[in-house]
């Protein structure tokens, strides 16, 4: 079976599969006045989805996860965990969602396949919150979180993003959040992209703020494994949760990096902060014939052998990406 490596010795198991650009939050980070729909292709359809994922297995893809814009604002998106979790070979399927209808779904998601649920909450502050995303809706995402929890998933987590003006309260509030919750509350410090540079330059702060915390309260950091994704988490024997951090910005960021993205388009994008990427579409089509799947397979190792090493965000250079909405983070 072939399988994915780089140039430089990274292999992948990973795909990040964005299903739309569309959001129905307004994230001050993101995208502060709302999803304005551009001109461009429709987004992948379940069948596409299908066949795509189908030939990233056989390229050795264990895990894939459905992001967005926000994946859950498509009605079909059911349909897509199922077809995702109906290949063969694809291990987790994963899904990352601000939660605003989480309580209302979520038991049926689980029973279409998902097994990974990341919820991003950026304060446990009903206020904080609704100023951070537009919607006033904090306690219906935490019991969407709360009945994942109770229905058995097998992993949920929580993405909060480091903010200053967050951090006063943020980390005590987060604690007590996971002190009787068996959940990874992961900060990500805020990347700076094309649309957000003088809110990165007014709330950008460094994750060793949330290190020094955590020393500070008695939380040590666990071991990693070779294969854990770019967090560190840590833990605390009072506390069922562990709370981690992402840190773009750190030394060593790109090294074990082992993921890839293909855009609610059908792009394949070799890095996060890169520029344009390689279109998959045309063969992900019900007439793309015979042997698509071999000639996909290949242009994706071939596109591989161009992955660049790491991001150059120290240097402010964010590709040409303007939001994370339109990649999925
Ligand atoms: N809408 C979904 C959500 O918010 O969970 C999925 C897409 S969103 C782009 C994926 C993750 O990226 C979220 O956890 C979000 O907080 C994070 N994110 C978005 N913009 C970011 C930025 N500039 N820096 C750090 N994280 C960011
Ligand atoms: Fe939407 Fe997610 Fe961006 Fe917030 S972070 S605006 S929920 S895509």
């Amino acid at each position: 079976m072939d399988r994915l490596i780089d140039g430089f010795g990274r292999r992948f198991r990973y795909l990040r599969l964005s299903v739309t650009e569309v959001c129905n939050f307004r994230c001050t980070y993101c995208l502060p006045d709302g999803y304005r729909k551009s001109a461009g292709p429709a987004f992948l359809g379940v069948d596409e989805i299908g066949r795509l994922v189908s030939t990233f297995q056989r390229l050795g893809i264990e895990k894939v996860r459905l992001t967005g814009g926000e994946p859950t604002v498509r009605k079909d998106i059911g349909h897509i965990i199922a077809r995702v979790a109906d290949v063969p070979g694809i291990a987790k399927v994963a899904m990352t969602t601000n939660g605003w209808n989480l309580n209302r779904h979520v038991s049926s998601w689980r029973a279409a396949g998902l097994t990974n649920l990341n919820v991003s909450i950026d304060s446990l502050d009903r206020q904080a919150f609704t100023r951070l995303t537009g919607h006033d809706r904090l306690d219906q995402v935490v019991a969407g979180l709360d009945q994942a929890l109770a229905i058995g998933v097998p992993t949920v987590k929580v993405n909060a993003v480091l903010l200053r003006d967050s951090l006063e309260n943020g980390f005590s509030d987060f604690a007590e959040f996971v002190r009787d919750r068996p959940v990874a509350v992961r900060f990500i410090e805020l990347m700076r992209t094309a649309d957000n540079a003088a809110y990165f330059a007014d709330q950008h702060v460094s994750g060793e703020r949330l290190k020094t915390w955590l020393a500070q309260e008695g939380w040590s950091a666990r071991v990693r494994a070779s294969d854990d994704g770019p967090a560190t988490e840590y833990e605390h024997r009072d506390f069922a949760g562990r709370i981690g951090l992402i840190a773009p910005y750190g030394a060593g960021f790109c090294d074990g990096c082992n993921r890839l993205r293909v855009t609610a388009q059908g792009l394949l994008r070799l890095c996060l902060f890169g520029q344009g990427g390689v279109s998959l579409r045309d063969l992900l089509a019900a007439d793309a014939g015979e042997g698509a799947s071999d000639l996909l397979a290949g242009r994706i190792a071939q596109a591989l052998t161009g992955k660049p090493l790491g991001h150059d965000l120290a240097s402010s250079q964010a590709g040409d990406t303007r939001n994370l909405a339109q990649f999925g983070g």
